[in-house]
């Protein structure tokens, strides 16, 4: 399988250089040259397949001959060792929980798979490759996580100090060994254009082998693609869901979206924005405009400029039409969230948290418009990292899981510096 960049004037290239890369040197997205179907049996024994199978099977295609097939298969097991399950709220809206991996959100598999390709990539050779990330909170943590003990990979994040949340921090910054946390004193947006400052420039590219770890890259997004195929094979019933996805970059919808197009039997997408909605307006006026962001309480979506919405396009070769019939379109606004989290938490007993309380509110409305449908949402993120929101809501205090209990004895370790680029050069620098 070859990837070819968005923007078209990079070459082709396979998935092991499309994964060390991130991004194409013309700066497009890359994406599948074709996207693969996947054979009828595969559907027919899905329910007695193993989540490993699965992913081994869906993913394959993708990655072609760049790593051995036993190794694959080990990659994908280790990547999904733990639950995906799908849990009924109503009789028409089921949850299917992402949050059951080691940092709590769903980010946690596109990061455990990329980390483990990037360091069978970089056996053999002597130089370390450094992953640099900025992050806002939740792509952080799982990308330190995945890339914990991963040999030849050192991980350097950057976050805005005092601007992600307690949990968030404990779990980026007590970590140790080849992760290093750099505490900006700055925005996230002065972090991120640190990062993207640290691409190009050409001395520190000489001396260090850097990547990025967002979901631009291959190897983050395509694995996201097993969520559906673990909400099918736990869906009760003969009808076809719908389901709904809580999108900021669209990653995640996108991957869908390929599993949809590999014969993934959905019946429709709902891509659930809060107010920094830039869908409904391609939808409606076939235009796509970027916003700047506003701050929202499901934070993680907060993106005025989607960075796969390119890929959205490409999936469907730039027909509007078929974009509009297979996806709808909705904005939920913070307090029809909060409003959306009492509401199911009351009647239904069933604790969302801002993200998937977003995804929720979209669906119940597209229900009442096609009332014999019945749909699936992704819950992206356990309650727990969002506690500060969600507690107000529901007035009522949310149990810490022992997953994350035993992070408040850690020591958080991190480097505090000034939003400035010489500070974070000197750093990468000095470190090598
Ligand atoms: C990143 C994130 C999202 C948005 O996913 P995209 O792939 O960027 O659309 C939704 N919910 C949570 C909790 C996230 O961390």
């Amino acid at each position: 399988m070859l990837y070819y960049s968005t923007n078209k004037l990079s070459p082709p290239v396979n998935f092991r250089d499309a994964a060390v890369t991130g991004i194409a040197p013309d700066k497009g997205l890359y994406f599948p040259e074709n996207i693969p179907v996947l054979p009828h049996d595969f559907f027919k024994q899905l329910k007695s397949k193993t989540k490993a199978q699965i992913a081994f099977e869906v993913i394959s295609p993708y990655v072609g001959n760049t790593i051995a097939k036993e190794d694959l298969f080990a990659i994908c097991a280790e990547t999904v060792n733990f639950d995906f399950p799908l849990k009924k709220i109503t009789e028409s809206i089921y949850s299917l929980e992402l949050f059951h991996g080691p940092t709590m959100a769903f980010k946690d598999v596109g990061a455990r798979f990329m980390s483990r390709c990037l360091s069978y990539f970089s056996k053999g050779s002597d130089k370390k490759i450094t992953v640099l990330v900025a992050t806002s909170g939740d792509t952080g943590s799982a990308v330190a996580n995945g890339f914990l003990d991963v040999k030849g990979v050192d991980v350097v994040i950057l976050y805005p100090s005092c601007k992600v949340s307690k949990i968030q921090e404990l779990q980026l910054t007590t970590l140790g060994k080849n992760i290093s946390a750099l505490e900006v004193q700055g925005t996230f947006d002065d972090c991120q254009s640190m990062v993207k400052q640290a691409f190009s420039d050409e001395a520190l590219n000489q001396q260090l082998s850097l990547t990025s770890a967002n979901s631009i890259n291959v190897a983050r997004w395509l694995p996201q693609q097993f969520y559906y195929f673990y909400a099918l094979q736990q869906w009760p019933h003969q009808l076809t869901p719908v389901v709904s996805v809580p999108s900021g970059n669209f990653g995640n919808i996108c991957a869908g979206l390929l599993a949809y197009f590999s014969g993934a039997p959905i019946k429709h997408f709902i891509a659930a924005c809060n107010s920094n909605d830039v869908f409904s307006n391609y939808i409606v006026n076939k235009t796509f405009i970027p916003k700047t962001a506003e701050a929202t309480i499901s934070n993680a979506m907060d993106v005025g400029n989607p960075s796969n919405f390119i890929r959205l396009l490409e999936l469907f070769a730039h027909n509007h039409k078929h974009v509009k019939e297979m996806i709808s379109n909705c904005c939920v606004s913070d307090s029809l969230t909060a409003e959306t989290i009492l509401e199911v938490y009351k009647k239904h007993n069933y604790l969302l948290e801002p993200h998937g309380a977003v995804a929720y509110k979209g669906l119940q409305s597209y229900l009442e418009l096609h009332p014999n449908q019945k749909g699936i949402i992704l819950e992206t993120a356990h309650p727990v990292k969002f506690d500060d929101v969600v507690q107000k809501i529901i007035k009522n205090k949310i149990e810490i899981p022992a997953s994350v209990e035993y992070l408040f004895k850690l020591e958080k370790k991190s480097s505090v510096i000034k939003p400035e680029f010489k500070e974070l050069k000197d750093f990468l620098l000095a470190k090598n």
